[in-house]
């Protein structure tokens, strides 16, 4: 009866007291492998010869391997390593725990591979997996990716729940660096859904339980999310020290990987505050790390912060020059959105320092990239979805043929598979693979940029819901159809931006800054016709087409939405919040020659003096009025290069001012 006992005889002793030991080392390599990825997959190979055939710590110094090599990009190693799994013994005690196993190690590959819709797809899975009888281990690590996924992915609600899953787990494992990481992820996705109080909450509880049993890498995640989460603090020394945390902890982690990210966020905090001398030693040193960890992604990211902090240092062409580099090697490796994202921010720099032409520049590439990277990605993702849409669609008319469902019923469940297609056309063009944090702002700029293509695909509505315009796409449809009769965009095309709207969302809530779009829609309607055409462009985009092809009905009409807009404060119960606006105009066809333009590319056109606008100071419109062109393509170059055309007079701008306003700089 003794030998039953794990305190029996003495053989059976060792046995628990060697896996006990093999256990712990196991769990250390799961603690901080990522951090020197290669040195611990070539330990737990080690490992892995020690554990006894067919054992659980087998088991789990295998499924810890392949999650390093695909970490690594390893595909062969990591395809070795699956291959393993599926020869798994059958009489091997931890037989039933393979399947997740597998499943873990797939989602990983999945994941690097930036295949986060098949992953989140795969990982689905975990809903049949017994709890009870999983090995905790496994269920984490998989619920946890879960959550990673699908708020990369864009379904950030899903990963909430996957979150608190994975915080369940991790509390009944009673493993406080186990609970502190799910925190990390769970903080990061409730910042991204804008709960922001939530996301403190859950960091400071991260922040706790770390404390609690504490290693370097550990508390690096946790400090990383803590800056990104006080980053929207008006006073945001909190995200500063969190920034400075995760770089002291990189470096006790001597992990060069993420030294490298933990400095490029802090020469990004720097940028930001226009610390630029500073900037620049913190990305110099941020490169020597990249290169040392051999970190494609982190030596672009220095290099750019580089360039713009030189341009802050008035270093202009050296400044340039390194945000090229970085350009041309993303473009190299077609990482598309992340090379326009790259000019347009190069655009704004130089307008800081009034470099105009090269802002305007950069500015216009940034567009145009951006253009061809959300209409091939989405375009291709759209049809995928739609496909998939399709075929659930039509299961569902089968299904219903054959049973009596209620409407009700019915539209809840049509809903959820709309909100469920547009969710994947959310996540498609993300990355992943990164770790957290890293150009992070760039994912969060290229998501929003990708939020408004989307809405140009919506199909239902024809409406914005919040001011009641009409959306984009009832526009696009509109003009596609009557530039098709008339040969090009006629009438006068107004496009308006609101001021600095995101420091009224910062300063007054998001509520003050609904109310003011609520309220400029309605400003942009008492100054329009009935038969105008007024669209909510993007966010705090409008969008004009009157019928007069008359520059000085169009130069009246600038002046009054100028004034309309910017005349008095907007009321949002006891706030009155000062707005401006920079609009850019023109009229088709173009004098002096009557030329006609592509809707799209007068669109272009406007935006693009729209800009100029806004980096000549705001509160300003700028209108075309005539182009020296003898025929379209000469009218498009002019475009390209419209602030040098218009010094040397062959274009001609007239330029109006906003009203004064009180309050405001
Ligand atoms: P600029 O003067 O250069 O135009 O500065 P800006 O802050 O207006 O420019 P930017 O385009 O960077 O910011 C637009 C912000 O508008 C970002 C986004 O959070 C916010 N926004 C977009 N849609 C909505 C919305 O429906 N409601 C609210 N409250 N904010 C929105
Ligand atoms: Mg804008
Ligand atoms: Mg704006």
């Amino acid at each position: 009866m003794a030998g039953c006992s794990p305190e029996g005889g003495s053989g059976a002793a060792d046995v628990v007291v060697q896996d006990r030991a093999l256990r712990g080392e196991l769990e250390q390599q799961e603690r901080v492998g990522t951090a020197h990825p290669r040195d611990h997959a070539r330990e737990l190979l080690t490992l892995e010869a020690r554990a006894a055939e067919g054992s659980a710590e087998r088991l789990e110094a295998l499924s810890l391997r392949a999650a390093l090599l695909a970490q690594l990009r390893d595909r062969p190693g990591h395809e070795a390593a699956v291959e393993e799994l599926k020869q798994w013994p059958d009489a091997s005690p931890v037989r039933a725990q393979v399947p997740l196993a597998l499943m873990l190690a797939r989602a990983q590959w999945l994941k690097v591979n930036g295949e986060l819709g098949a992953g989140v797809r795969l990982l689905a899975g975990l809903k049949e997996v017994d709890a009870a009888r999983a090995d905790p281990r496994l269920l984490w690590r998989a619920t946890s990716l879960l959550a990673y996924m699908q708020g990369d992915y864009g379904e950030v609600d899903a990963s909430v729940e996957s979150g608190l899953k994975a915080l369940e787990i991790a509390r009944a494992m009673n493993s406080p660096w186990r609970i502190s990481n799910t925190d990390a992820t769970l903080s990061f996705n409730y910042f991204r859904s804008q709960q922001f109080d939530h996301a403190k909450r859950t960091v400071e509880e991260g922040l706790a339980a770390a404390r609690q049993d504490p290693d370097p890498v550990l508390m690096y995640s946790i400090h990383t999310v803590r800056g990104i989460v006080y980053s929207q603090d008006t006073d945001d020394k909190a995200s500063q020290q969190a920034r400075e945390q995760a770089l002291r902890y990189a470096r006790e982690a001597q992990a060069p990987g993420l030294q490298a990210l933990a400095l490029g966020n802090l020469a990004d905090y720097e940028l930001r505050s226009g610390n630029y001398p500073r900037a620049l030693e913190l990305a110099e040193q941020s490169l020597t790390m990249a290169r040392e960890a051999q970190e494609i992604s982190s030596e672009i990211l220095a290099r750019h912060n580089m360039g713009i902090a030189k341009i802050g240092m008035r270093r202009l062409e050296e400044g340039k020059r390194d945000v090229m580099q970085a350009i041309t090697v993303d473009a190299q490796r077609e990482a598309g959105s992340y090379t326009a994202d790259a000019w347009l921010e190069l655009g704004t720099y130089l307008e800081k320092v009034e470099d105009l032409p090269g802002a305007v520049d950069a500015y216009q590439r940034s567009r145009k990239l951006f253009d061809v990277v959300l209409r091939d990605e989405t375009r291709k993702a759209v049809l995928e979805a739609q496909a998939r849409y399709e075929d659930q669609q039509r299961q569902r008319e089968i299904r219903l043929l054959n049973q009596d469902n209620s409407l009700k019923t019915e539209q809840i469940r049509t809903r959820d598979l709309q909100l469920k297609l547009w969710a994947e056309l959310g996540g498609c063009v993300l990355l992943s693979g990164a770790l957290l944090g890293v150009a992070y702002r760039r994912i969060r700029r290229t998501n929003a940029a990708l939020a408004q293509t989307n809405e140009s695909l919506r199909v239902q509505s024809e409406r914005d819901p919040l001011t009641g315009l009409a959306n984009r796409r009832h526009f696009q449809q509109a003009i596609a159809q009557m530039t098709r009769e008339q040969g090009g965009l006629r009438g006068s095309l107004f496009l308006i931006d609101i001021d600095h709207f995101k420091r009224i969302n910062d300063q007054w809530g998001h509520a003050a800054g609904d109310s003011v779009l609520v309220e400029v829609a309605r400003r942009l309607r008492s100054v329009l016709r009935e038969q105008d055409l007024v669209v909510r462009w993007g966010g705090e985009e409008f969008l004009i087409l009157v019928k007069s092809e008359d520059p000085e009905d169009a130069r009246q009409l600038g002046q009054r939405l100028l004034d309309q807009l910017g005349g008095m404060p907007v009321d949002h119960g006891p706030l009155r919040i000062p707005i401006s606006a920079s609009i850019g105009f023109a009229s088709f066809p173009m004098a002096p020659q009557d030329l006609l333009l592509e809707w799209e590319r007068a669109i272009d056109l406007v935006d693009t003096v729209m800009y100029m606008a806004k980096a000549h100071g705001r509160n300003k419109a700028y209108g075309v009025a005539a182009m020296v062109a003898r025929d379209r393509d000469q009218l498009l170059a002019l475009a390209g290069r419209i602030e040098a055309a218009w010094h040397q007079g062959q274009v001609q701008l007239v330029s109006l001012l906003g009203p004064v306003q009180e309050g405001r700089a």
